[in-house]
């Protein structure tokens, strides 16, 4: 199987399985957004879920969130792990979002891992969700997938990120981001799996994805 037929095959197979995939962490704006991906390091989309209602009801907007001290945010976050380290990192980023950018998220990448707890992943989850930017956040499932599909020998996420960029086009990215997520959940776990049931390798057969 030629690259090129295997990159139709597979957005044409994640097309039709999520058409249209919801993005996971509840928010309201791009603010909400850029606090639950900072929870979600290391943690559920479902625990955050869980957790950010009674966050955001306290605390939904960069001043009110300033205004709290850090052992305030860290009992409310608690479920999520690392509560200490990401109560911080909340606390100062929307510090910062009110010195730096009146108290709005700024739009690129550059300013937005400037911030405390923004990493380049989270960054671009920002980007892409909130702003709709075409960005490709790779995180250790997709990573896994690239490599499963022989879409990247990448030995870690950035070179990752590099090789599924060059094989999609941009405006697809965003979407396959999700779509990668997805199927990577409900189809493709890290250990543990019958390939005979899987929606696309038994399209194709697996030794036959697999090869780049
Ligand atoms: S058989 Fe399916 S589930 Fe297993 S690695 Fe391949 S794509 Fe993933």
């Amino acid at each position: 199987m030629t690259g090129a037929a295997k990159v139709e095959l597979i957005l044409a197979t994640l097309d039709a399985l999520y058409p249209a995939p919801p993005i996971p962490l509840r928010h309201d704006d791009p603010y909400t957004l850029l606090v639950a991906v900072v929870l979600s390091a290391q943690c559920t989309d479902l625990r955050v879920n869980q957790v950010t209602p009674a966050l955001f009801a306290r605390a939904g907007t960069p001043a009110q969130m300033a205004a709290l001290p850090v052992e305030t945010i860290q009992a409310l976050i608690r479920p999520c792990g690392l509560a200490p380290q990401k109560a911080r990192a909340i606390r100062g980023l929307s510090q910062l979002l009110l010195d730096r950018h009146q108290g709005q998220v700024p739009r690129t990448l550059a300013e937005l891992e400037a911030l405390p707890g923004v990493g380049h992943k989270t960054a671009q989850v920002v980007v892409a969700q909130a702003f709709g930017e075409p960005a490709f956040p790779v995180d250790t499932h997709i990573h896994r997938l690239a490599w499963r599909w022989g879409l990247s020998a990448g030995k870690n996420v950035l070179q990752t990120e590099r090789d599924l960029k060059r094989l999609f086009p941009p405006d697809r990215w965003n979407r396959l981001h999700l779509q990668f997520i997805y199927f990577g959940r409900e189809h493709c776990p890290a250990r543990g799996h019958d390939p005979h049931r899987c929606p696309l390798c038994s399209q194709v057969g697996r030794k036959e994805l697999f090869t780049t």
